[in-house]
C-alpha cells in the first residue's frame, strides 16, 4: 500500500511476491527425491531413511492403498505420532489420489467419533499404542470404516531401542487383530502391485484439517495441494540451504498439527531437508536428539521455547547449528522470547496463522527479528487487511484495531461439507481469522484479542464449550462456564465455574475427577469453582467477561 497515493492509510499490507507455480505436493516431493536421492530424509531416533528409500516406500504403500480400494478423493485418517509411518502414509495417500485426514491420537472418544464420522473415512491408519489402537479400531468398526492399518511405532529402530520403547510403555503392544478389516503397515509396505496413475490438478483436495474455527464445533478446513505447496514455498524462503548445505528440521511438534505439517514436512519436501522426528515432545529426549543431530531449523510452540530456555539458564546448551527458530500457534510471551534468546543465543521469530490458511499468514523477518510484540509482516504471497469487526465490508485505517483478514495462495477453499460456515468465514474473498489486531505503518501486525471463544493452552486450542458440555453431564451441575486464565508459561489454561442444582452437593475435586474421563488432558481445567450464582448478560446468557476480568485482576495482584 505504501507508495500508492490513495488508500495510503487503509489497513492493508502485502508480503513479497511468491512467484512459484501451483503444483501437486507429490510432484514437489518427487522432484526433491530425484534431486537428492542420497540425502537423508528421515532420522527417527537414529534410524535413517534416504529420499530414495522414502520414494520407493511411498510408491509401494500408494499401490497398497489402491489395492485396498482407495479411490481418488477417498479419505484416509492418520492417527499417528511422529514416526516414519506418518510421512510415508501421508505422501502415499496423496500419490494414490486420496485425501489425508489428520487426527490427534490423544483425542477422547467423542472427538474421535465426530472426526471419523464427519470426514467419512475409507481407511484409518493408527499406531500400536494399546489405548489409541483400541479406541480407533472400536470406532472404525462402529462406523464401518473399511480398513484399519496398524503401524508399530518402534518399527525400524535398533533392537535395544525397541525394547526400551516397550518397557517405557510398560504394556504390550496392541494385539495384532487378524481379520478382513485390520492389516499391519508391513503388508502395505511390501505391496507387490503397481500404482495406477491418477490425474489430479493442484487445486485437488489434499488434507482435511480439523479445527474449532470460530464456533468451537470441530469442522475441517479443506487444504489443497496448491495451498500446501504455496505454504512450503513461502516457508522455505526462511531457511538457508543449497545443493551443498542440507537443512535439518527438528520435528518435535506433531505432524498432524498443521503448523508442523507445513514447517517440518512441507519445508523438507520443498528443499530436501532431513526431518528429525520425535514421537512425542519430551524435553530431555528432545535435547539429547538435538545434540546428536544438530538441526538447523526448529519450529515449535512458545511452551517448548520456554522449556528449552529454562534448561539453558542452568546449563550450557549448544544450539549453535540452529539458524532459525520459529514460534507459532499461540502468542510468544516477551519474557519467553527474551529468555530464549539470552540463554541459547538462538534466533527466534514469531509467526501467526490458523488452520484455514495452512497455517502461516504473517511472520517476523529472520534477518532483523522484526518488531517486539508483533506477529510480523504478511507472509510471501499474502495480503493482510483489517476489517471492521461489526461491519466487515468496511476496511479500517492503519493503527486501528479490527478483524484480521487474509488472502493468499495458502488460504483454504472452505470447510468440508459446511457451506454456511464457509460463507461466513469469507468477506469479499478474504478469510476472516476471528482474531483482532491492527497493522502499523511498516505493515507489521499486532494481535490484541480474539473474537473466537477459544483458550490457547501451550499452543493447543481448547474450546470452553467442550468442557462445559462435559460438566453439564454431571447430575449435580446446573450451570457451567469455562474461561481461560493466565498461566505462567502455557499462556492460558481453562478454569471452570459451576452452580449446582438445588439440594445437590458435590465437591470441586469430584467434578474434576468426573472431567478426567470426559476431556483430554490439555482440556482438564486447572480448577473447578462452585459458586452460588454466575454472571449473566442482559438476555440471561451466561457471561464470561466478568469472570475473565476477575481472574486477570487476581493474576495482577499475585
Ligand atoms: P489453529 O487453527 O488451531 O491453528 O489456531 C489458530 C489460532 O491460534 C489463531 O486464530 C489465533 O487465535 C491463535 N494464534 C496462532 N498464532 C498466534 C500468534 N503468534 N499470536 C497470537 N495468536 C496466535
Amino acid at each position: 500500500p505504501r507508495g500508492r497515493k490513495t488508500n495510503v492509510t487503509i489497513a492493508r499490507a502485502e508480503g513479497q511476491p511468491l512467484d512459484a507455480k501451483p503444483r501437486l505436493l507429490t510432484e514437489m516431493f518427487e522432484a526433491t527425491a530425484a534431486r537428492h536421492p542420497e540425502w537423508n530424509a528421515i532420522d527417527f531416533l537414529g534410524a535413517k531413511t534416504s529420499w530414495r528409500a522414502l520414494k520407493a516406500q511411498v510408491d509401494r504403500v500408494a499401490a497398497g492403498l489402491q489395492g485396498l480400494g482407495l479411490q481418488v478423493g477417498g479419505r484416509v485418517g492418520l492417527c499417528l505420532p511422529n514416526t516414519p509411518h506418518y510421512p510415508i502414509l501421508f505422501l502415499a495417500v496423496l500419490k494414490a489420489g486420496g485425501v489425508v485426514v489428520n487426527i490427534n491420537p490423544l483425542y477422547v472418544e467423542r472427538e474421535l467419533r465426530h472426526l471419523m464420522a464427519d470426514s467419512g473415512l475409507d481407511i484409518v491408519a493408527t499406531c500400536d499404542l494399546p489405548d489409541v489402537h483400541a479406541r480407533v479400531s472400536a470406532i472404525a468398526s462402529e462406523l464401518g470404516v473399511r480398513h484399519v492399518v496398524t503401524c508399530p511405532i518402534a518399527e525400524g529402530l535398533p533392537w535395544r531401542k525397541q525394547i526400551a520403547y516397550r518397557l517405557l510403555r510398560r504394556r504390550d503392544i496392541a494385539p495384532a487383530v487378524v481379520d478382513k478389516r485390520h492389516l499391519p503397515f508391513a503388508k502395505l509396505a511390501s505391496w507387490a502391485g503397481l500404482i495406477t496413475p491418477v490425474d489430479l490438478v493442484p487445486d485437488a483436495l489434499a488434507v482435511l484439517q480439523y479445527t474449532g474455527g470460530t464456533t468451537g464445533h470441530p469442522k475441517a478446513a479443506m487444504l489443497s495441494h496448491a495451498n500446501l505447496v504455496a505454504q512450503a514455498d513461502a516457508a522455505a524462503l526462511h531457511i538457508k540451504s543449497s545443493d551443498q548445505h542440507q537443512a535439518r528440521v527438528m520435528g518435535v511438534l506433531p505432524l498432524f498439527h498443521v503448523f508442523a505439517l507445513t514447517t517440518v514436512l512441507g519445508v523438507a519436501l520443498r528443499i530436501g531437508a532431513e526431518m528429525i522426528l520425535l514421537p512425542r515432545f519430551e524435553l530431555k529426549q528432545a535435547l539429547k536428539s538435538m545434540a546428536r543431530t544438530r538441526p538447523t531449523y526448529l519450529p515449535a510452540v512458545p511452551t517448548i521455547f520456554h522449556a528449552i530456555a529454562k534448561v539453558a539458564e542452568r546449563q550450557p546448551l549448544d544450539l549453535s547449528t540452529i539458524e532459525t527458530c520459529i514460534s507459532g500457534g499461540a502468542p510468544l510471551p516477551a519474557e519467553v522470547h527474551e529468555a530464549f534468546t539470552r540463554h541459547t543465543g538462538g534466533r527466534l521469530v514469531e509467526g501467526y496463522g490458523l488452520s484455514e490458511a495452512s497455517p502461516i499468514i504473517t511472520c517476523n523477518p529472520i534477518d532483523d527479528l522484526g518488531k517486539a510484540g508483533s506477529a510480523g509482516r504478511p507472509f510471501p504471497g499474502t495480503l493482510i487487511e483489517i476489517r471492521d469487526t461489526e461491519a466487515p465490508h468496511a476496511l479500517k485505517m492503519l493503527g486501528e484495531p479490527g478483524e484480521i483478514c487474509a488472502r493468499g495462495p495458502q488460504v483454504m477453499r472452505g470447510y468440508w461439507n459446511r457451506p454456511e460456515d464457509t460463507r461466513q468465514v469469507f468477506c469479499e474473498g478474504a478469510l476472516r481469522t476471528g482474531d483482532v489486531g491492527y497493522l502499523d505503518e511498516d505493515g507489521y501486525l499486532f494481535i490484541i484479542d480474539r473474537i473466537k471463544d477459544v483458550i490457547l493452552c501451550g499452543g493447543y486450542n481448547v474450546y470452553p464449550r467442550v468442557i462445559e458440555e462435559a460438566l453439564y453431564e454431571h447430575p449435580a451441575v446446573a450451570e457451567a462456564v469455562v474461561v481461560g486464565i493466565p498461566h505462567p508459561y502455557r499462556g492460558q489454561c481453562p478454569k471452570a465455574y459451576v452452580t449446582l442444582k438445588p439440594d445437590r452437593l458435590v465437591a470441586e475435586a469430584d467434578l474434576l475427577a468426573f472431567l478426567r474421563d470426559k476431556v483430554s488432558k490439555i482440556e482438564l481445567p486447572a480448577a473447578v469453582e462452585i459458586r452460588e450464582s454466575l454472571p449473566k448478560t442482559l438476555i440471561g446468557k451466561l457471561s464470561k467477561k466478568e469472570l475473565v476480568a476477575e481472574e486477570l485482576q487476581k493474576a495482577a495482584e499475585r
